[in-house]
């Protein structure tokens, strides 16, 4: 089973591609933290990509295509769920080329949609509970909405993470991603006509549901009832 996930920052897609690999057993390749494993390990590419990665723009392709492909050769053997790739058309066309020339099949393309303002809002309601890092606590999510200002799981105090605040580097990730013409979105498009030919199976979710509603939405494209 190979899967392709998109989903802008702030979508959920890191919670949603979880639940994926679990279900399937798959190998979990994400190019963000394939890059991270090269920067920690002070490799001549990780040194390449990290001014790239620390400005917020997209490593180039000849470094990143190679790099992915590589790995979807080696790990990819029992299946795989592609996490942060491609990002733009030439990473699309070239994934398409390097699993046509292997005889690699494409099961699944997952799309969440969310509108960018929405996506943005929710990176910046994002606020993290003092107790524990995994209390879910955000302003701008009904479900999951802090009480008053404190952690609705266990009442502790609650801070924003400084990155979360970045405005400008929220905005340059989603000017990559919302790009219909040359960007993420454009690479999801393409996956989109392949499966209007019917080479592969596109799912398309709302991302502005509950995470539960998502998951069982999901779940049921995949033939996986919960
Ligand atoms: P992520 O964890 O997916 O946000 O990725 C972290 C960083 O790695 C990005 O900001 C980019 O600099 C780089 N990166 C990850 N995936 C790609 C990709 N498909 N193409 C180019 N750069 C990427």
């Amino acid at each position: 089973m190979n899967i392709l996930i998109f989903g802008p920052n702030g979508s959920g897609k890191g919670t949603q591609g979880a639940l994926i690999k679990q279900a399937f057993g798959l190998a979990h390749i994400e190019s963000g933290a394939i890059f991270r494993e090269h920067v920690g390990g002070g490799t001549p590419l990780g040194k390449r990509a990290k001014a790239y990665m620390d400005k917020g723009e997209l490593v180039p392709d000849d470094i990143t295509i190679p790099m992915v492909l590589e790995t979807l050769e080696q790990r990819g053997a029992t299946g795989w769920l592609l996490d942060g790739f491609p990002r733009n058309m030439a990473q699309a066309e070239q994934l398409y080329d390097a699993m046509h020339r292997q005889g690699m099949k494409l099961d699944y393309v997952v799309e969440i949609e969310l509108p960018r303002e929405v996506a943005k809002n929710r990176i910046m309601g994002r606020r993290v509970c003092r107790n524990d890092g995994n209390h879910p606590n955000n302003i701008f999510i009904d479900a999951i909405k802090p009480q008053g200002d404190v952690c609705r799981v266990c009442g502790g105090a609650l801070s924003a993470r400084a990155d979360d605040q970045d405005e400008e580097a929220i905005n340059k990730r989603h000017d990559i991603y919302y790009d219909e013409k040359n960007g993420t979105l454009a690479a999801a498009r393409f996956f989109k006509r392949l499966a209007d030919q019917g080479e592969t199976r596109y799912i398309a979710l709302d991302g502005q549901g509950s995470i539960e509603s998502i998951q069982a939405t999901l779940l049921g494209a995949l033939g996986l009832k919960k």
